[in-house]
């Protein structure tokens, strides 16, 4: 039996957190879950978006399951995911960015892994206004947080076996902070001859991905071109409703789709179970349980590719437990 914190958050969170979590019963494998609040759920339990009981489930877990959680545009609580990921230093967001046949998309073939700095940059929040007319963003880049980033992305290449790292910067523009991030990268790059290393120019990334996605394999990038690179990627393969995510640190895993709580079609019963399952997927994977997360895999694939029992993000009309339930069936 293993022990996990459940976050199953805001919105969409609790439908589709519901829908791993029945998956991952159904694999047969038996976590005890701790069911803990953050964001919206929190505030209105104890007016605090990351209440430190549920950082202190997770550090004593090691492991979570969270669902998204809403923070508020230009106004209000900070966000409680990044406050989490500093927190708990997980330092890193791997998104695993995969074709999955059925799911409607313009490409073929897209197995990539991205690797983004999860705790500086501009996301670290230090901003203030200069006057009534300024506002200043304080982007902070260290050498310590962007060799570690890159250390986890070249080690994942060779425990895995892929063939390659790209690099992504802006250095050419602002030659000391991404210049560091640079420089950093490729001093980890220098360690690993026999993985090929790349790097390029985060805006001419952004072309040549949707141009030929297939190209690339593992890329590393600081936290805001990170996050750009992801949502966009996502919607290579599929859209938000398919892509999972961890934030990983030396001392816990907190594994989470990628996409927000969808407040349109919240309490509807009708998002996309998909980016949470192949959540569960990863934290299986991540508990040595390879059995069972390939079995959960290969069903999210069968029942997507076979087009039937699907939600409508996905050209069908079926609901979230509905999909769940043939992905259960299928196994
Ligand atoms: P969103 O991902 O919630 O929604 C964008 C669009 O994608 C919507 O049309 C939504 O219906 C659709 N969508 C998202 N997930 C889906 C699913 N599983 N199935 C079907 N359709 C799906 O993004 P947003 O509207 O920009 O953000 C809403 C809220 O979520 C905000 O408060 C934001 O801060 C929060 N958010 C949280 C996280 C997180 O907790 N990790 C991540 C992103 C956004």
């Amino acid at each position: 039996m293993y022990k996990a914190t459940l976050i199953p958050g805001d919105g969409i969170g609790p439908e589709v957190i519901k829908a791993a979590t029945s998956v991952i019963e159904a694999a047969g494998v038996n976590i005890q879950w701790d069911e803990k609040p953050i964001g919206q759920a929190a505030m209105a339990k104890y007016n605090n978006p990351l209440p430190q009981d549920t950082i202190n489930s997770i550090e004593s877990n090691r492991i979570a399951l969270k669902g998204p959680s809403t923070t508020e545009i230009g106004k209000g609580f900070r966000s409680a995911n990044i406050s989490l990921r500093q927190r708990l230093n997980l330092y890193a967001n791997i998104r695993p960015i995969r074709t999955i046949e059925g799911a409607n998309t313009k490409f073929k073939d897209i197995d990539l892994v991205i690797f983004r700095e999860n705790t500086e940059d501009l996301y670290m929040g230090i901003e203030h206004m200069v006057g009534k007319d300024a506002a200043e963003s304080i982007k902070i880049i260290t050498r310590e947080a962007s060799e570690r980033i890159a250390s986890m992305a070249f080690s994942y290449a060779v425990k895995e076996k892929r063939r390659k790292v790209t690099c992504a910067h802006k250095a050419n523009v602002m030659k000391l902070s991404d210049g560091l991030f640079l420089s950093s990268v490729r001093n980890v790059a220098s360690k690993y001859p026999d993985i090929e290393y790349e790097e390029v120019i985060v805006d001419s990334l952004f072309m040549k991905m949707v141009m030929n996605p297939e190209n690339y394999d593992i890329l590393v990038l600081p936290n805001l071109y990170g996050d750009l690179l992801s949502e966009m990627s996502a919607g290579l393969v599929g859209g938000l409703g398919v892509v999972p995510g961890v934030n990983i640190g030396v001392e816990a895993a907190v594994f989470e789709p990628t996409h927000g709580t969808a407040p349109d079609i919240a309490g509807k019963g009708i998002a996309n179970p998909t980016a949470a399952i192949l959540c569960a997927v990863m934290l299986l994977k991540h508990l040595g349980e390879k059995a069972a997360s390939e079995r959960i895999y290969n069903s999210v694939c069968h029942v997507i590719k076979e087009g039937k029992y699907v939600t409508r993000d996905l050209g069908g009309s079926y609901s979230t437990m509905d999909m769940t339930k043939a992905i259960i069936d299928n196994m």
